[in-house]
């Protein structure tokens, strides 16, 4: 079975150029998020992290209570990488039109005056420092949307290089049968099969991947069948939208076996907008957290 997953900046590349070919309506957004993935990606190299020590003896008490290997406040994030890397993101959204590229300027103002501290920006973002972050925003007139994907953007790859690291402890222990995380809690984003038609789930804050039962419901752990169902658009074969009755959300799945294309998860998530539509027009929520996506 030929193994799509976009790894490296070409891939990402590969990947644009064959959505915008199979959804032009998309060709702006494309461009855009191109910029941003590529920039992350190449961010990954110089990035230095210590890996987190846990000791076997936590995550044994951690596995048997279903607890994820972290709190999200315990990520470790490079710092330096972050910051040269919000740099770049804040001038690729400044090419943008409206309030995005506004916000951008406005950060990148903040941060050459030394009136925003970048430091404190990223760790107020996993430490439940809303009222930091809504104060930064609303003192800087930075729409706090913006302020959230400017900021998350600049320390995934860090979240992505940290989540890798810990992801070695999860190789001892057995199946995770949960829908959240099981490095760091968060609910999955997106959902894949691959290979032989085993599903995956995607965190939608670290992006870890972990192996999940076909008919299941990660927000509510429902597995009946009667209540779970889900639609596909004719023409887009290679995605899937998996509804559950009982809590009335959705996650949107794609199926790597259906496509040659390269395949870079997030670039998926945004590129099937329509399907969030339909969805929701259907009576679904997504069962995500949406502000860091934007
Ligand atoms: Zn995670
Ligand atoms: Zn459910």
């Amino acid at each position: 079975m030929t193994v799509n997953i976009a790894l490296t900046s070409e891939h990402i590349k590969e990947a644009v150029k064959a959505l915008k070919s199979l959804r032009p309506v998309y060709k702006d957004m494309l461009d855009f998020y191109e910029q941003i993935f590529i920039a992350q990606e190449d961010s990954k190299s110089h990035i230095q992290i210590e890996p987190i020590q846990i000791s076997y003896d936590i995550i044994s008490v951690k596995a048997k209570d279903n607890f994820p290997l972290i709190n999200i406040s315990d990520f470790v994030i490079d710092t330096k990488a972050s910051k040269n890397l919000l740099i770049q993101i804040c001038n690729i959204v400044k090419e943008m039109k409206g309030d995005m590229a506004v916000s951008a300027q406005a950060v990148l103002e903040g941060i050459e005056t030394g009136k925003i501290d970048p430091d404190s920006l990223f760790y107020s973002l996993f430490e439940g420092g809303a009222s930091f972050f809504e104060k930064t925003a609303t003192r800087h007139k930075i729409d706090k949307n913006a302020l959230a994907f400017i900021t998350y953007s600049s320390i995934k790859p860090s979240l992505t290089i940290c989540a890798e690291q810990l992801a070695r402890y999860l190789d001892k222990l057995g199946e995770w049968d949960k829908g959240y995380c099981p490095v760091c809690g968060s609910l999955p984003g997106l959902s894949m099969f691959k290979g032989e038609g085993e599903r995956f789930l995607f965190c939608g804050f670290c992006w870890h991947k972990w192996p999940s039962k076909r008919l299941y419901c990660p927000f509510c752990e429902n597995k009946d069948s009667k209540s779970l169902q889900y639609f596909f658009i004719e023409e887009e074969k290679e995605y899937r939208v998996d509804l559950c009755d009982e809590c009335k959300k959705y996650i949107k799945t794609v199926d790597t076996r259906k496509t040659d294309r390269y395949i870079y998860p997030p670039l998926e998530l945004l590129s099937t907008l329509h399907l969030d539509i339909k969805a929701r027009e259907m009576g679904f929520e997504d069962g995500m957290q949406v502000l860091l996506q934007v």
